[in-house]
């Protein structure tokens, strides 16, 4: 007899230490990150923004974590969005899934949308959620960017989109992929009108999303290690016979091949934002002609 069965258990096939360990784990107090596979506080995790402190590992949010530590504190106010059933080819068990997902998620869609402000600047952020269909894009999730975009248009504030999905929503088919049509459509309105655009890669964004407006942003932040790309390494593997090295599909590749502008941690994000809606928006120039001004007088009234 081994001395794992002496102790009354038999480390599985494929498994860690580390992993052994945390089947005794109770699930709610402790969490498990899924870069270094160690057991973190549940609590510790939320003061350090869900990122792992061993590893530095950014574990995913939830949209509405997101909206908390980006948004100025009880600033996001919610558009109104359909919440309608919809399946358009009659898909057969997907009405069955959504309504799984927004009984276990409390969301209505794979994405929320709203204006707030970011350190006193107005703007209009919308935020995928992975929990809801793997943050896939189908005619909802593709009207809602496009409803933002407009919001944003009619104030004439900034926009923001976290991203985060896996593509398209197969059970829409032809109708999830025209939403990244109508996407890029709503946010070519966004740039005639010379309004700003802010995209932040998250961990994962891959496919329709990130080849429609993900990849439109004036500005494209990624956070450190978000998986990205066009096609995910499972089909490439099987459709080329080919395995991609892991770092290929991370935004720290994409970040040093030129497609993202800065790879920002999340402790840094909020403020990295706000410095960047001040510069979109102008008031970063507005502020430097006012300070040199008061300069100029208080150098006159010496
Ligand atoms: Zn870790």
């Amino acid at each position: 007899m081994s001395a794992d069965e002496t102790f009354g258990r038999r480390r599985r096939r494929g498994e860690t230490h580390a992993d052994e360990r945390l089947r005794d784990v109770p699930e709610d107090l402790w969490e498990t990150c899924p870069k270094c596979r160690e057991a973190i506080y549940r609590k510790e995790l939320e003061r350090n923004l869900r990122v792992c402190p061993k590893c530095g590992f950014h574990l995913r949010l939830k949209c509405y974590e997101r909206i908390a530590i980006t948004a100025d504190e009880g600033s996001f106010r919610e558009f109104e969005m359909s919440a309608a059933p919809y399946n358009p080819l009659g898909f057969p068990e997907y009405d069955g899934k959504i309504a799984g997902d927004r009984k276990a998620t409390g969301l209505s869609e794979a994405v929320v949308a709203g204006g707030c402000t970011i350190e006193g600047t107005p703007t209009v952020m919308a935020v995928m959620d992975m929990s809801f269909r793997g943050g896939s894009m189908g005619y909802e999730v593709g009207e809602r960017v496009a409803r933002a975009a407009e919001a944003a248009l009619e104030r004439r504030w900034p926009l923001i989109i976290f991203a985060a999905s896996g593509g398209a929503r197969m059970q829409e088919s032809l109708i999830s992929l025209m939403q990244m049509a109508k996407t890029s459509a709503a946010l070519g309105r966004l740039d005639s009108a010379g309004l700003s655009y802010i995209t932040v890669v998250t961990d994962m964004t891959y496919a329709g999303v990130l080849a429609s407006f993900t990849s439109l942003g004036d500005v494209i932040l990624a956070e450190p290690g978000a998986a990205m790309g066009f096609t995910g390494p499972r089909v490439i593997e099987i459709t080329l016979r080919i395995r991609l090295p892991h770092e290929v599909q991370t935004s720290e590749f994409h970040h040093e091949h030129g497609m993202i502008d800065a790879i920002v941690e999340r402790k840094d994000m909020r403020s990295t934002l706000a410095r960047v809606l001040r510069w979109c928006t102008g008031a970063a120039a507005r502020d430097s002609v006012l300070a040199r001004a008061a300069h100029v007088e208080d150098t006159h009234e010496q």
